[in-house]
């Protein structure tokens, strides 16, 4: 299965992927954390990124696209994979379709997370105490919220005109979260 999560600031997709992981058995992808640990190792792209980052900007598109083809060529992806934090614009959204459907392997599914924005600044303060995130700030989470408004929210039409969208309520408890996914891609719920 091949999926790609959706969803502002803080509504969840990280953690929610992290559990998907356990119940599909297929990779987390994290184009935000690739480039924290590429800015963390120092590399040149890494080090770019970085500045980038701590604005709440994007990282340009081909960067991007070199980064995620390199990642989606690799062996464990051959099942499918979660993709968290890509395609973030129309551009990239467009990019990775041309790219899946030179290998063969189409998008299967795009979930969108719906959280309301005091749910997300909420959650996005509780993150900045616990991780330490340098783009947690309350300046820079402003402007990610614009960039997303503005460059993101486009994606989930894109993706509703594609007929691969479904939108899961990102409210209360992490699990309940987690059964709503995997109900709308029709994975058995039975607990483990
Ligand atoms: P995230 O962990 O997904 O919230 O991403 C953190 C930051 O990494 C974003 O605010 C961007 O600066 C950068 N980033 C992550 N994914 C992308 C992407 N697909 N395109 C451009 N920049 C990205």
């Amino acid at each position: 299965m091949r999926i790609v999560l959706l969803g502002a600031p803080g509504s969840g997709k990280g953690t929610q992927a992290a559990l998907m992981v356990e119940r599909l058995g297929i990779p987390h992808i994290s184009t935000g954390a690739l480039l924290r640990n590429a800015a963390k190792r120092g590399t040149e792209l890494g080090l770019k990124a970085k500045s980038i980052i701590d604005r709440g900007e994007l990282v340009p598109d081909e960067i991007m696209s070199d980064m995620i083809e390199e990642r989606l060529g690799r062996e464990d992806v051959a099942d499918g994979f979660i993709l968290d934090g890509y395609p973030r614009n129309l551009a990239q959204a467009k990019s990775l379709d041309t790219m899946l459907e030179r290998l063969n392997q189409p998008t299967n599914e795009a979930i969108q997370i719906d959280v309301d924005l005091d749910q997300l600044v909420k959650r996005i303060a509780r993150r900045a105490k616990k991780e330490g995130r340098s783009d947690d700030t309350e300046e820079v989470v402003r402007n990610r919220m614009r960039v997303y408004h503005e460059q993101t929210a486009p994606v989930i039409d894109y993706y509703a005109d594609r007929g691969l969208l479904s939108h899961v309520l990102g409210d209360g408890e992490v699990e309940e979260v987690l059964e709503r996914i995997l109900s709308v891609l029709s994975v058995n719920q039975t607990s483990t």
